[in-house]
């Protein structure tokens, strides 16, 4: 262990941790010496070689969570408060997209889309507070979007889910402050995940033309995005809640 991490022994969830970007998250939480619990519906089949990366650093242990389903939450903390005693650091980064316009989405789309992304947030958010609270601080890191800052004619749920998330933090966040536990949210662009493979299939040129609409000219990497988790997770941060971090390539900057 390295006494210049800047999370030795916090103990940190990440949900969605087997996907694109919350792998990247779990990687760059362990290599600052956090413990991390990658909770995801699906175990990835290389968990083992993730921790292998940093073997000084943090450890990593895998939870099956479904963001949707309270009870799930539930034996999650139940699991933490056992085995770690505390809980320092939430990621809430499960999610999954939807590319259809408002007349192309179902009720049943709408309220898919709006369980994992939105209510998994709240739910995940409320049940950590009393946890992070027994040990006086916190830090919760909300995965929006950029589609919850702007809106999009193509893929309305999801502009909507993370627009929830946006507000959902700041409130929270007020909430939050007098216990020192700090919410805010990321605000990532397109990044190079196979969430959006689906954008690609629509069309030969679609890639092309998002690449080239981005300012910097180029996508963003799952770990463009995972340091900017670390930096909200860390006492680097300690004044900020309530906050949105924008990483987006200057997307929004139009
Ligand atoms: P991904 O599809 O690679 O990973 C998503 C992960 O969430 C998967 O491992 C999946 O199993 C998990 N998941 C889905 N439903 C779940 C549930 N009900 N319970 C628990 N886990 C569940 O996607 P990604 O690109 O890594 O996206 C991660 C987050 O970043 C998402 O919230 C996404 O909306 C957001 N985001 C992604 C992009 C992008 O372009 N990739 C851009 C902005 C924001």
């Amino acid at each position: 262990m390295n006494d210049s991490n800047k999370l030795n022994d916090r103990v940190a969830i990440v949900t969605g941790g087997a996907g694109g970007i919350g792998k990247e998250i779990c990687k760059c939480l362990i290599a600052e010496g956090a413990k991390v619990i990658m909770a995801d519906l699906l175990e990835p089949p290389d968990i083992a070689t993730i921790s292998e990366t940093h073997p000084e650093a943090g450890e990593l242990t895998y939870f099956k969570l479904d963001v949707t389903d309270e009870k799930s939450w539930q034996d999650l903390y139940k699991y933490v408060d056992k085995q770690f005693k505390r809980l320092d650091i939430l990621v809430n980064n499960a999610g999954i997209y939807l590319l259809k316009d408002i007349e192309e989405t179902t009720l049943s789309d709408w309220q898919h889309v709006m369980n994992v992304n939105a209510t998994g947030v709240f739910i995940g958010t409320k049940l950590a507070l009393p946890l992070m609270r027994s040990t006086g601080s916190g830090s919760i890191i909300n995965i929006s979007s950029t589609s919850g800052i702007t809106g999009s004619p193509f893929e309305v749920a999801y502009t909507a889910s993370k627009g929830a998330v946006r507000l959902f933090t700041k409130s929270a966040a007020l909430h939050s402050a007098k216990d020192n536990i700090r919410i805010n949210s990321v605000h990532p662009a397109t990044t190079d995940t196979s969430m959006v493979d689906v954008i690609w299939e629509s069309s030969p040129t679609i890639r092309q033309t998002v690449t080239d609409n981005v300012p910097l000219g180029r996508l963003a990497e799952p770990s463009e995005i995972a340091k900017t988790v670390v930096f909200l997770a860390s006492d680097d941060s300690s004044y900020m809640t309530g906050s949105e971090l924008i990483v987006d390539g200057g997307m929004t900057a139009i």
